[in-house]
């Protein structure tokens, strides 16, 4: 079978080589398969499937949750890509900080743990904060070693195209894997949710869990790379444009700062933008378009997480023709 994917971002890639190794004929399209285009190339990956989003959507959970379940084995079959199992602490500053992080703790069946008990487990975290929570099953990857990793399996696969026409392409079926780009090529509704991330280096070992924290009233998450770099993220506003901000800088900095003190001596060694992919109810567009087309997009603030589900259940589809009952809940059809 000959399959077109468009968009070779963390998700087209996935899918892509999820159905080569099951023996189809793959070609991806992508103007910028590098990527400063793609949202992996800014996110943090975080593998947080009991975070904010299983809290606010919860019929997202069960997908998040089978998508990771398959991270470990995932991981392992791309090679070294930064995947991480110390976990997250979570952990609040204020009172109200603390009132509004125990509602999620609650919901995730997580033990409150004192100030001092979470700095027992972090101990670079500040003497200022009230309580915490500790999620062993939340976990992180590197996003750019992901991509890496899936364009190296497809290595002489991916053509260098924008594609304005999914109907000009020649292939069997053509899966639209296009972040944002998907709404210009089916009419979908999938706009683009800014977020502002800083990248700082410094000495390794500084942190160890991913940080999910909240400090007077600021969100913020902090996930230190075995090399010393420790993603800040991110902001979340409903704008197109790519302008990184005083604004967004600061609150990011100040949160990230009055968590972790000893961050001040770090580097600030980036500053990007990217846009999440969202959709009316923040879930993907996962499914059949029509007899050739098939959707994986729209994944929001969880892409690299429901990467290795979403490239199992679209090649189940595309090769069998068959939706597994996971994929109910997210067809294109509902919008
Ligand atoms: C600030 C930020 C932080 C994030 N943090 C996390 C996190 O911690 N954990 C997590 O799970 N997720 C996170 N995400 C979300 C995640 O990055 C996205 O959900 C994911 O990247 C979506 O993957 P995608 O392949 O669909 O889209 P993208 O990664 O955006 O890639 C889309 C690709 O399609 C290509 N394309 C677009 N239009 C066309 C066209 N017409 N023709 C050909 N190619 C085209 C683009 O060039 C691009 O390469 C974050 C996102 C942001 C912005």
């Amino acid at each position: 079978m000959r399959v077109a994917i468009v968009g070779g971002g963390i998700i087209g890639l996935a899918v892509g080589r999820e159905l080569l190794l099951r023996g189809a004929d793959v070609t991806v399209y992508d103007p910028a398969p590098e990527g400063t285009g793609g949202a992996w190339h800014v996110a943090a990956g975080m593998l947080a499937p009991g975070g904010e989003s299983a809290f606010e959507f919860p019929f997202l959970e069960p997908l998040l949750e089978a998508s990771n379940a398959l991270w470990p084995s995932y991981a392992s079959s791309l090679g070294d890509v930064g995947y991480d199992e110390a976990g997250t602490l979570s952990v609040a500053l204020t009172a109200d900080d603390l009132a509004e992080a125990k509602r999620e703790w609650q919901h995730q069946k997580l033990t409150t743990l004192t100030g001092s008990q979470v700095r027992d487990r972090e101990p670079s975290l500040s003497p200022r904060i009230r309580a915490g929570a500790y999620s062993p099953t939340e976990r992180q990857v590197d996003p750019r070693k992901v991509v890496a990793a899936l364009r190296f399996a497809l290595d002489g696969r991916v053509a260098l195209k924008h594609v304005t026409d999914i109907s000009e392409i020649s292939a069997d079926t053509v899966v639209v894997a296009a972040g944002l780009g998907t709404a210009a090529l089916t009419g979908l509704p999938i706009r683009p949710v800014k977020g502002q991330v800083l990248r700082l280096r410094g000495e390794p070992g500084l942190l160890r869990h991913v940080i999910d924290g909240a400090a007077d009233g600021r969100h913020v998450y902090l996930v230190p790379r075995a090399d010393g770099e420790v993603v800040v993220g991110a902001t979340q506003e409903e704008r197109s444009d790519r302008a990184v901000t005083a604004g967004g800088v600061h609150d990011l900095l100040r949160a990230a700062l009055d968590l972790v003190p000893g961050l001040s001596e770090h580097e600030i060694i980036e500053l990007t933008v990217g846009h999440r992919p969202g959709t009316p109810d923040n879930a993907p567009i996962l499914g059949r378009l029509d007899d050739r087309t098939v959707v994986a997009a729209g994944h929001h603030r969880n892409g690299v997480l429901l990467a290795p589900i979403t490239a199992r259940l679209i090649a189940d589809l595309v090769l069998t023709g068959a939706a597994d009952p996971l994929l109910d809940a997210f067809t294109p059809g509902r919008f």
